[in-house]
């Protein structure tokens, strides 16, 4: 089989297409750590429940878990994906459900990337109708030039160019997640 992912010294290659270094794991761990000193602060006495939004925020989800101090719980849910495409379809619906029971429970939830932030707004409306205590969000990067929609959101590692991205969860046709490192489209 042909390796789709092909490391060089300065950059990764995916399906033929160059991804240039972006942010590297130390200036990731360090932001991780700020934005769990700020949900420790926010939920201090609170056992809140992370939601995790699959496939891409489950690395950021377990970093940021580890770096709480404050006791905490994990569910996940699925969303439609971009499948092998670099730019959002504009339609979200749900492919897996929340197993746990969040009525009166503080939620954050976890996302990697906020794009055209149709999913995030999606996944806070619907956690909204279920009762819980609060609904916080938290995502590691923010294309703030492709959000055309109001969205609240608490806790944003990174405010990133519109360009696409991989690595450190995040894949280009499910192919580069396990980069510990993230790589922009070198356009
Ligand atoms: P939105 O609904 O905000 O347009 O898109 C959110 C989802 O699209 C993210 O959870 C992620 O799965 C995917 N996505 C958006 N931008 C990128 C990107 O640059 N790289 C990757 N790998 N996925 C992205």
């Amino acid at each position: 089989m042909q390796p789709t992912l092909v490391s060089h010294a300065d950059s990764v290659v995916i399906n033929n297409e160059r991804f240039r270094p972006y942010l590297t794991r130390d200036v990731i761990a360090a932001r991780v750590a700020e934005i769990a000193a700020d949900i420790d602060r926010d939920l201090e006495g609170e056992v809140p429940i992370l939601v995790g939004v699959l496939n891409g925020a489950f690395i950021f989800l377990a970093d940021l878990m580890r770096a709480l101090t404050i006791e905490c719980e994990v569910d996940f849910l699925k969303l439609s994906s971009y499948g092998a495409a670099k730019i959002s379809s504009g339609r979200v619906h749900e492919l897996k459900s929340l197993d746990a029971e969040v009525t009166g429970r503080h939620i954050i939830l976890v996302e990697d990337i906020v794009d055209t932030g149709l999913s995030m707004q999606f996944l806070q409306k619907k956690l909204g109708e279920m009762n819980p205590a609060s609904v916080r969000t938290a995502t590691l990067l923010h294309k703030v030039d492709a959000t055309r929609i109001p969205l609240d959101l608490d806790y944003v590692g990174f405010e990133i160019d519109n360009l696409f991205v991989v690595g450190y969860g995040l894949d280009y046709a499910q192919v580069g997640r396990q980069l510990a490192d993230i790589y922009i489209l070198d356009d």
